[in-house]
């Protein structure tokens, strides 16, 4: 079902870019839009390769960082500044 108003949610937030016109999820590799990949946020301009009707993409960054257990550091040797 194309996009209503009753189930806009649908098309909100997805991994893929859905078509509001035909309701096709338009994957980003199969179209090589990675264009949606540089910008942060904002908005892009694409066509639809089911139905070639243009729409929007609203394009949200959700950045997620691991960190790993770290090496040990060096340890700082000690008491090497006497004064005197
Ligand atoms: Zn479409």
């Amino acid at each position: 079902m194309p996009l209503t108003r009753e189930n806009e949610s649908d098309y909100w937030r997805e991994p893929q870019p859905k078509c509001p016109h035909c309701d096709h999820v338009c994957r980003v590799s199969d179209n090589e839009w990675w264009d949606l990949y540089d910008t942060n946020e904002g908005s892009h301009e694409v066509s639809c390769p089911h139905c070639e009707k243009d729409f929007t993409v609203n394009v949200t960054c959700e950045f997620s960082f691991s960190t790993d257990r770290q090496p040990k550091p060096t340890p700082v040797s000690e008491g090497a500044d006497s004064n005197g």
